[in-house]
Order: C-alpha cells, then structure tokens, then sequence
C-alpha cells in the first residue's frame, strides 16, 4: 500500500503529525521516491522559485514515479517553467493586500471577510494565489496575532460571513481552531463560518475524531475544499469527505482550471460527478490566478467556457460550478457562462440549449 514508505506502520501512517513530519521537502528526498523528469530536475538549486517543496507522504503516494505527465505530480513537483514570468503575471494578482484593514483580513465584498489564520500548508500547489504570504516567516502567526483581525470583524457589524483560510487552516492545531471558531462565534453579528481548506485532499488523516467534535460545535460551519483531479478521490478522501458531511458541515469544491492537468470536459466531468458521489457540492471553477511563473498552468478563457458547456445540460446541474475569474486588481469574483442567449426576433428571445438547438420563449412587454 504504501509503495514509498514501506516498513511504516498503519499507526503511523494514519497519524496527521506523522505525516506533516515526513512530509518532502527536498530534492534528495524526491529522488528516493520519483524519477525526476530534466525539467524538474533543473529547477532545484535556482534560487528564483518563492514557493517552497513541500508534498505529504500520503500524497506523494498517489503520484505516478515515472510519469512527468501525471496530473497530481504537474500540480506539486516543481519545473523549470516556473522561472518563466510572462506578461500580465504579479505577485498579489488579486491586490489581497491593499485591501487588508486589519493584519490577517482580507475585506473586499461588502458582508463578508477572509481570515487568513496562517501561512502554513502540508502541501504547496505550484500555481498558488496566496504566492505572496504562504511559506513565509512573518505569516506563522498565532492565536496572539489573530486579535486586531478579531477585533476588526467585531467592530464592523455588515460582517456577517467569515471564511477562514491561509495557508491551510485545518494544519493548526484544535486548541488553535477551537479558539479561533470560539471567538468567532461569540460575534454576534456574525451568521456563518467557512473554512477553506485543501488538507481533506492532501491529509485525510487530519480529519480525526476530536477535530469533527470541535467542528460541529460552530455550526452554521461550511467547508470549501480544494480538488484538483479525479486521481485525487481516494477510499482515504471519501472517508474524509463523509466524516465532515456527516458532522453536519455542507461540502462544497473549489478547482483551480490547469493547463494538462485538467483541461477536459471528461476530466472535470468525472471530478464532479465523483465529488457528488462524495457529497461535496462543485462550487467553483477558478480561472488560474497571474501568479509569478503560472503560465505553463494557463488556459485560454475559451477552454474554461467549452468546459462549462460540455457540462451543463450533459450531466446533474448539481455537478456544474460556476466559472469565475478572480479579477486581477482586486475586482472579485467574476461569472463567466457561454452565450445561450442568442438575441431577440420579432418580440421573441432565442435561446439555445445544450444541444446547440435553438428555441424562442416569447419576451415582450404587454
Ligand atoms: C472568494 C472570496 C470571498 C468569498 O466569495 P463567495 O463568492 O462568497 O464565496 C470573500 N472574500 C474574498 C476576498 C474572496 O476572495
């Protein structure tokens, strides 16, 4: 089972801080598990790449040794192409900073914030939004760091949904959550609590017993997790998955659109149909952020739409997300949907459907 770590027990390997300890961090380690392919190679010992190695035991487990292709390997194993910055690229695509009234916060949307509770996660994706604060010394913050961005939400009463994410919350430990949910809930004002998390896909193993009990204290609590390919939709996942769902806490997906990775409407058809399986709802397909060396990562705007269309209609509408570009600039979220609506004849609107036929609803004022 464990090809990479044979001799570990089942013990150890189900336990989250045996994972984090064991977790990849440098070439010589990744060699011991993967034949590097020479554009992966080549990156280690450049000084230019801000976002370090960083892959769990558990993870690296599902990634193919030879294949440079293979999609998870694409999505963690750095390569030269991440020196390349194009046009248009910016360390804080989203302006996250300039819109952060208090440390840790992050306020762009009139009633509600992101909490950014630490700069830690058990593994980097290559193509990360948050390039600028994850890794870094000045963002493992603590419970004591956390008191101006607590203090800010209390004083502004329009706050009324908080989704706390980083880094990845879900790697700090309960006591750390179970304070900061606390505090959370003790705001009056404040109606719901996210978390948004990748640790359910990289380090099911954290899902334990004590953390659901603490979780679903908090409640109304939602989880935003971040999938990326069907490989990643294990027995381990699932088990995760149902946990959290049975603890009370709606699902919902977020994937980030990757050039050969998952570029496909088989590919994102078969996540979303298997996410559902696992009762996590698809809620968001991002165009990927301008990040610093994300070009290789790129797809044309076209490939997001084609795969919103080759699944509307073709499959559960439950399993369509909404396509969205995180404006660069700091503008938000903003929905993308190919053109059904083909204009108006004769106090008629023509409207095509999925199979590309087109129908007339009769659209006049009296
Ligand atoms: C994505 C995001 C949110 C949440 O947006 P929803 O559409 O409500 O999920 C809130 N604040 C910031 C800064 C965001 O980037």
């Amino acid at each position: 089972m464990h090809t990479f770590f044979p001799g570990i027990t089942e013990k150890e390997w189900t336990n989250w801080h045996w994972q984090i300890r064991h977790s990849v961090r440098t070439t010589e380690q990744l060699t011991r598990f993967i034949h590097l392919s020479e554009n992966e190679i080549s990156i280690f010992g450049k000084k230019a790449h801000t976002l370090p190695l960083r892959i769990t035991p558990y993870y690296l487990s599902l990634i193919d040794r030879n294949d440079p292709e293979h999609a998870l390997r694409k999505a963690f194993i750095p390569v030269l192409d991440e020196l390349i910055s194009s046009t248009g690229e910016l360390l804080d695509p989203l302006s996250e900073e300039h819109h952060s009234p208090a440390p840790n916060i992050v306020h762009r949307y009139p009633d509600r914030v992101l909490f950014l509770a630490t700069g830690f996660c058990s593994a980097y994706c290559r193509y990360c939004t948050r390039t600028h604060m994850v890794a870094k010394e000045k963002c493992h913050v603590g419970i004591k760091a956390w008191e101006p961005g607590l203090r800010y939400i209390e004083e502004h009463e329009e706050v009324r949904d908080v989704i706390i994410s980083g880094g990845d919350p879900l790697t700090m430990p309960d006591q750390h959550i179970e304070y900061l949910l606390s505090r959370l809930r003790r705001i009056g004002h404040l109606e719901i609590i996210r978390i948004g998390t990748k640790v359910p896909v990289v380090l099911p193993q954290r899902i334990t017993r004590s953390l659901l009990n603490i979780l679903k204290k908090y409640h109304p609590l939602f989880m935003s997790i971040h999938f990326t390919h069907p490989d990643e939709l294990t027995p381990e996942v699932k088990e995760a998955c149902e946990q959290l769902a049975n603890a009370g806490i709606p699902l919902g997906s977020q994937t980030v659109l990757l050039k050969g990775i998952n570029d496909e409407v088989e590919t994102m058809k078969k996540l979303f149909q298997g996410l559902l399986r696992m009762r996590v709802r698809p809620y968001y397909i991002y165009q990927c952020d301008p990040v610093p060396g994300s070009g290789h990562f790129r797809t044309t705007i076209s490939k997001g739409l084609e795969i919103i269309r080759g699944l509307r209609g073709h499959t559960s509408g439950y399993a369509v997300p909404q396509y969205v570009i995180d404006a660069p600039g700091g503008g938000g979220k903003i929905p993308l949907l190919p053109e059904y609506y083909k204009g108006h004849e004769n106090g008629y609107a023509l409207l095509e459907n999925y199979e590309g036929r087109v129908f007339r609803y009769p659209d006049y004022i009296q």
